[in-house]
């Protein structure tokens, strides 16, 4: 006796199931706790493998759930960008396999060139590469879809359908956060108190308060910024002013 052939709706409810058993299993394996203490470490500046093994984690682990869990990639993604060697280019050969590199850029190069192998190519619209300079510059996918006149829902059906793109948003996202940040850190590392620096920035420093108490890989990276430039609050300042001053008139 054979088995009758599964309907499409039944492959789609197993499809489900596996998908929901792979992620539970993926939250017991790396669970959220052991997910901060990565970030944190990353910001802290210890290679990937390193921190992953630290923990208990393989890298296949970290950047598997990158795949899925777009929360852990952006939050994931923007330590790795921030905190990489730039003496070298990224998103190149040599990058990802002589230097193992696994920024966003690498791993995109990566994915690429898999992609390529199984010359699967799917047909893209063509504002979707000019979407993805705007979602860079403006940092918001709203805006973008403005910037290339097409509906915001447009990008996110079209997000959808076609996985390379939100991919390459979703890397365009993280980049604009990135290049935000860079500035920022690089002033607190030369002395400036994060108020001064926002303001000479334009950025609003409630924002990164909020970020920075809700992601811990951020108050991370600013922490080590703000102390290798001294890391005084305004107040400390003064303080040292007037201590300085006390024992210069003696
Ligand atoms: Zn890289």
């Amino acid at each position: 006796m054979t088995k009758p052939a599964r309907t499409g709706a039944e492959k789609r409810l197993h499809a489900e199931q596996e998908r929901r058993r792979r992620q539970q299993q993926a939250d017991r394996d790396f669970p959220h706790e052991a997910q901060t203490l990565l970030l944190v470490a990353l910001a802290r500046g210890v290679p990937l493998g390193e921190a992953a093994a630290d923990l208990g984690v393989t890298t296949q682990q970290v950047l598997s759930r990158a795949r899925w869990d777009r929360l852990w990639r952006r939050d994931l993604d923007l330590v790795l960008l921030v905190t990489r060697d730039e003496s070298h280019s990224h998103g190149t050969e040599y990058s990802y396999k002589d230097r193992r590199c696994r920024c966003p850029d690498c791993r995109a190069w990566n994915a690429e060139r898999a992609r390529q192998e199984r010359t699967q190519t799917l047909s893209e619209a063509p504002w979707h590469s000019a979407c993805v300079d705007a979602v860079a510059r403006l940092g918001r996918i709203s805006l973008a879809a403005a910037a290339v006149g097409v509906e915001r829902s447009t990008v996110h059906r079209h997000m959808q359908q076609h996985p390379a793109f939100a991919a390459n948003v979703d890397r365009a996202l993280v980049r604009h956060e990135a290049d935000q940040l860079r500035p920022l850190l690089e002033a607190l590392r030369e002395g400036s108190t994060l108020g001064a620096a926002c303001q000479t920035l334009g950025i609003a420093k409630s924002t990164i308060m909020y970020q920075r108490r809700t992601r811990p890989e951020l108050d991370m990276l600013l922490s080590a910024a703000s102390e290798a430039g001294g890391g005084y609050t305004r107040s400390e300042v003064r303080m040292r002013l007037a201590l300085h001053c006390s024992v210069a008139d003696q």
